[in-house]
């Protein structure tokens, strides 16, 4: 894969630091190789990730206003969180936070424990899967795209990869199925389907750690069904952050935190939440109402 190397090289050169970034939370290059695979964890670092930890994490942008004040979330393995609320309440920020593509200004995550800032950045990228709203994808063939994930992945892999998210039926419909060139210049694909080849990436990477943001939002609500139900098997055990428009992806999260203006304003199971009519009954009905609608206008 030609801009491989080059690309790893970046990442390495790229230490994040506290708020101080104004390229925009998300910068596709280095978000994609988070998701690469890089030699087993060296001496003395953890093989399993049991725990994610924020203790009192204050974060702001540069220059900006306090995006999160004194936030405390623990995670076990094992768990979904999912984040909903309203736009700009900070769902993103939390999650970029996860990754360290930012790191808190005061306070701190903890890994297993342990500060993440104590602990070599590249080792921790490689225990992370991510799926962003806009998905990037390289010059190469649809194969290499996915191989990202773990670069010494054989294609039977591959393709188990991409049958779990339901990528695999696309794929094989297209000119030259999995050799087709994708990315700059051969760029075809709508994004959805690039959505579902950056699942198949992630899941290839085989991650402790798996964080979605809106990484669902371009593909129809079957397809969504399909990959959920491939997610479950893949999320037991582990830790997964999933940030979803439509509440129907998230309804079976483990915890669900209803995230506005930088605080958990509610937590707890859809029913949970259901039950106590607060924020998160307000926006599931609203939602509701409004799906209904879109599907009565287009009958
Ligand atoms: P959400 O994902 O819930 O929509 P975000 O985490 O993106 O919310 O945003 C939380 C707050 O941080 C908002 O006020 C937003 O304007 C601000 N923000 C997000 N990203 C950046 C950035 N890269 N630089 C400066 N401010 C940002
Ligand atoms: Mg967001």
């Amino acid at each position: 894969i030609k801009d491989g190397p080059a690309v790893l090289e970046r990442v390495k050169a790229e230490e994040p630091k506290a708020a101080n970034r104004a390229d925009g939370n998300t910068p596709p290059i280095s978000a994609l190789s988070r998701s690469v695979r890089i030699p087993p964890a060296p001496d003395g670092l953890p093989a399993r990730i049991d725990t994610v930890e924020f203790r009192d994490v204050t974060f702001r942008y540069e220059n900006g206003p306090v995006v999160l004040q004194n936030f405390n979330l623990t995670v076990r393995a094992g768990d979904t969180i999912a984040l909903v609320g309203p736009s700009g309440g900070g769902k993103s920020t939390i999650v970029s936070l996860v990754c360290r593509f930012y790191e808190p200004v005061s306070g701190s995550i903890l890994i297993n424990g342990i500060d993440y800032r104590e602990r070599p950045l590249q080792w921790f990228q490689s225990q992370l899967g991510i799926v962003l709203q806009a998905p990037h994808l390289f010059k190469g063939s649809v194969r290499e795209n996915i191989r990202y994930g773990r670069l010494g992945a054989t294609d039977a892999e591959i393709e188990n990869a991409a049958r779990l998210v339901n990528a695999h039926g696309f794929i094989t419909q297209l000119d030259r199925g999995y050799d087709t060139e994708v990315g700059a210049g051969g760029n075809r694909l709508s994004t959805g389907q690039k959505q579902l080849i950056s699942f198949a990436r992630a899941l290839l990477a085989d991650p402790q750690i798996f964080v979605m943001d809106e990484a669902t939002s371009s593909i129809d609500t079957e397809t969504e069904q399909l990959i959920q139900r491939g997610l479950e098997t893949v999320f037991a055990g582990r830790i997964s952050f999933v940030i979803a428009h439509r509440l129907s992806t998230i309804r079976n999260a483990a915890r669900i935190l209803v995230i506005g203006r930088g605080r958990i304003e509610e937590s707890g199971t859809h029913a949970e939440l259901l039950a106590r009519r607060g924020h998160y009954h307000e926006l599931y009905t609203s939602q509701f109402k409004r799906e209904r609608l879109e599907a009565a206008l287009n009958e």
